[in-house]
């Protein structure tokens, strides 16, 4: 049997040693560790890696710790705008849906854009006009209300500041949530969700949603799911510049990941980290800052799940 692996993320930035109480840091960790193993074990049943990553995915999003789904962040408004997307490796088939408020599970909804719709990327208003036509419930805004999301928001309300997450600085803290995964078939996908930034307006969206920059999957090359400044993602279009590597230029996988992460990301200034996977399940998880919510496990018994350095 071929090796099968999953990887997840809740996020990168200033995880400094210390700076959390031991019961945080074991709360992330079951966390952590919960959604994992709904990933993992449907690669164990024989099941497909794009169903692995979604339900990874959507648990992460019904965590009130990271910033996706329930945990989502505050707008400038007060209200919650998410972004998801999620690509097959096998296919190159993709779904993405950004701006969108009152789903529990944004990455489900990704989902059904890529096998449900002609198009790949919906957004706002026509986004929820979609959710609406596949019978999607809405949540009411206090599902989504959490004290230590408001506090922060509240901070910085009426103010021209934007924050990533629940940073106590300002920008050091990105919450987002990814999945990648590869099946018993050598099939490879990835999975992305974020609630974006603190106090963002002007309909901003960050790399999360956009295949290429902050998602990518390529059965030939890797699957890759970013977190961190989504305008420097953006900008380096980072997810598929690792497989580009690959393809074009030969690196393995950890390679890639590490060129772009500790050395084309950071000279035009980005912070933050991704996951990737093979078609031969290897897996990577470089970061740049202090820490990221990470963790993978392997059909070779191998496992880890960490927060710092
Ligand atoms: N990349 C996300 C964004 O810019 C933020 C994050 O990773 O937490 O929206």
């Amino acid at each position: 049997m071929k090796t099968f692996s999953i990887a997840i993320h809740g996020g990168a930035g200033t995880l400094v040693k210390g700076m959390m109480t031991p019961e945080k840091e074991t709360a992330y960790k079951n966390a952590l560790t919960l959604a994992l193993d709904k990933g993992f074990s449907i690669l164990e049943q024989g099941g497909t890696a794009i169903g692995a990553v979604e339900a990874s995915v959507k648990e992460l999003e019904n965590s009130p710790l990271f910033n996706a789904g329930k945990g989502s962040v505050f707008t400038a408004e007060g209200t919650h705008e998410m972004d998801a997307s999620i690509m097959d490796g096998s296919n190159l088939q993709a779904g993405a849906v950004s701006l969108i408020s009152g789903i529990k599970n944004p990455i489900s909804l990704a989902k059904d854009v890529m096998e449900k719709s002609e198009h790949v990327f919906l957004a706002g208003e026509g986004a929820m006009q979609f959710a609406k036509s596949q019978n999607y419930n809405l949540e009411e805004p206090s599902y989504f209300y959490d004290q230590l999301r408001h506090d922060q928001w509240t901070q910085i309300k009426d103010t021209d500041a934007f924050q990533l997450d629940h940073s106590v600085k300002k920008d050091s803290k990105f919450g987002t949530v990814g999945a990648v995964a590869c099946d018993q078939n050598g099939n490879i996908a990835a999975a992305t969700s974020t609630g974006g930034m603190t106090n963002k307006k002007w309909g901003r969206v960050g790399d999360s949603p956009m295949i290429g920059a902050g998602n990518y999957a390529n059965n030939k090359t890797c699957a890759i799911s970013c977190t961190g400044s989504g305008e420097f993602f953006i900008r380096g279009v980072v997810a598929y510049d690792v497989s580009c590597l690959m393809e074009y230029k030969g690196l393995d996988l950890v390679s890639a990941c590490e060129e772009v992460i500790n050395k084309r990301i950071l000279e035009i200034g980005g912070d933050g980290g991704l996951i990737g996977v093979d078609a031969e399940g290897a897996i990577s998880m470089p970061f740049n800052t202090e820490g990221m919510y990470r963790a993978y496990k392997t059909s070779k018994g191998e496992k880890e799940i960490s927060i710092y350095k």
